[in-house]
């Protein structure tokens, strides 16, 4: 399959990997929209969230529990983070292979991150 997720979570592609299991692969975005800009992707290819069924809700709940763990790991969980989620063109989403992006690292930690920084690609 011509996926550029499944090509990475098969080591065809390279990324800076900072997470893997059996199930699940976290790298570093290669444009970084916020100083921590990491995808955490499920190994399955779903191509969005419009795609999801009934048996994939424990790898979802599995999905937001990694987040919270690497959120953890990188030392942003009491800061605060942005968990973002694009579905289908209209809703900013390029790769089609589900992926939550976690946005951190902003500073202050109590700034609120400017329009700039918020803006996820493609996103209206
Ligand atoms: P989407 O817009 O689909 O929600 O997010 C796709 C993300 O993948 C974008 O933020 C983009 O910068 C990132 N991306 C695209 N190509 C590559 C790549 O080859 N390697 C990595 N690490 N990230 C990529
Ligand atoms: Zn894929």
């Amino acid at each position: 399959m011509n996926c550029l997720f499944c090509k990475i979570a098969k080591g065809e592609v390279p990324a800076e990997i900072i997470y893997e299991d059996e199930k699940f692969l976290v790298f570093k975005d290669i444009h970084p929209k916020a100083p921590i800009h990491l995808l955490i992707v499920p190994k399955k290819h779903i191509p969005s969230i419009n795609h999801l069924e009934l048996r994939d809700k424990e790898l979802m709940g599995e999905l937001f529990l990694l987040s919270q763990k690497i959120a953890r790991e990188k030392e942003v969980a009491k800061k605060g983070y942005k968990l973002v989620l694009n579905v289908g063109r209209g809703g900013g989403q390029l790769i089609d292979h589900l992926h939550l992006h976690l946005l951190a690292g902003w500073t202050p930690p109590t700034h609120h991150p400017s329009e700039k920084e918020r803006n996820i690609p493609g996103m209206p």
